[in-house]
């Protein structure tokens, strides 16, 4: 019997499992897939993260994490879980595998994952030109042209590094006001190499069998269609809760969830089931931040083991 499964290994997930285990819980596990570390990894330029001071990726920010807290007694296991339900008073996690583990709390920090934005040809060419993540696949546009989709933190923070390697950067946004950091706008408006072309739908991916060659947008305002001659496409334009393990046979949730799937959580990370907490950008109103998921995590260890005592 596990004292606690928690289900995500990004910085939530790894912030409960060092304060749960380091308050003295002797049986925690992290089900986790990947490497731990979370979406942040995928981040090429963190400069918020209280108490480091130079920009790092958010590979750095993350590396020293897991460590931490295995130093502590926090398990690891490298499997996916499809499921968690009720069981008595306790939870049953059952894996991809079919394995099954027992545990008296749950912790479920599974994040996000990017959205679709939704044009032709995304997702014949996504792998091939399109990708989401400017840290892994920026280096292979070098000198190069590339475009990137959206106007929220994340498109306009990958604009920004992608335009240090590459030729130019099209800041593709469906407005021509941008949901992010007064800084990072800032940024933008400040490079000579990002041009910023507004007010336009994504039409379509151009491409032929070596990958993407293009993309078409059309103005809102005049209907006019403009090709940008790019090889390289990042879309930035939001992301999905990962919710479907919470999903039980009847189709209904195994907690109250709101109307995007984020689960329903009081300030402690509580949700209305008793041993279940949510942490990190999964849960309601999350500030989506690093540091945020952080507190989360170390928010709902804590009520955990009093829970639990
Ligand atoms: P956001 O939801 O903030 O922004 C998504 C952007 O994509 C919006 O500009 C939106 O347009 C646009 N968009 C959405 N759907 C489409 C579509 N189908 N086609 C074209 N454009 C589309 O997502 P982010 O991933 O940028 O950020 C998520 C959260 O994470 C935010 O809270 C953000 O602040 C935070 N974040 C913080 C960072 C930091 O502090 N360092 C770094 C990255 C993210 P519209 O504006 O018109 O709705």
């Amino acid at each position: 019997m596990l004292d606690l499964a928690i289900i995500g290994g990004g910085p939530a997930g790894l912030t409960a499992g060092l304060y749960a285990t380091r308050g003295g819980l002797k049986n925690v596990i992290m089900f986790e897939m990947g490497m731990p570390g979370g979406q942040i990894t995928g981040s090429s330029e963190i400069e918020n993260y209280p108490g480091q001071g130079s920009v790092m990726t958010g590979m750095d920010l993350m590396a020293s994490w897991p460590e931490q807290c295995q130093k502590f007694g926090l398990k690891h296991e490298m499997a996916e879980v499809s499921n968690i339900s009720k069981k008595g008073d306790n939870f049953l996690v059952k894996t991809a595998e079919g394995k099954e583990y027992e545990a008296r709390s749950v912790l479920f920090a599974t994040g996000s994952v990017p959205k679709k934005a939704g044009f032709k040809g995304e997702n014949e060419f996504f792998g091939r030109g399109i990708s989401t993540c400017a840290t892994c696949d920026g280096f292979f546009y070098k000198g190069k042209e590339v475009a990137v989709i959206g106007g929220g933190d994340a498109a306009l923070e990958e604009a920004y590094y992608l335009a240090k390697m590459c030729s130019k950067v099209y800041l593709v946004h469906r407005r021509d006001t941008y949901r992010a950091a007064p800084s990072t706008i800032e940024n933008i408006k400040k490079s000579a190499n990002i041009e910023e072309v507004t007010n336009v739908s994504v039409e379509e991916v151009l491409g032929d069998a070596s990958g993407v060659t293009g993309l078409k947008v059309k103005c809102n305002k005049t209907g006019e269609t403009r090709d940008l001659p790019t090889p390289g496409v990042f879309v930035f334009v939001g992301r999905h809760a990962l919710n479907a393990p919470l999903k039980q046979e009847d189709g209904t949730f195994l907690c109250d969830m709101n109307e995007n799937g984020e689960v329903v959580v009081d300030l402690k990370m509580r949700t209305n089931v008793k041993g279940l907490y949510a942490a990190g950008d999964i849960r309601i109103e999350a500030a989506k931040q690093v540091v945020c998921a952080a507190g989360d995590g170390a928010t709902a260890a804590v009520d955990i083991i009093e829970y639990l005592g």
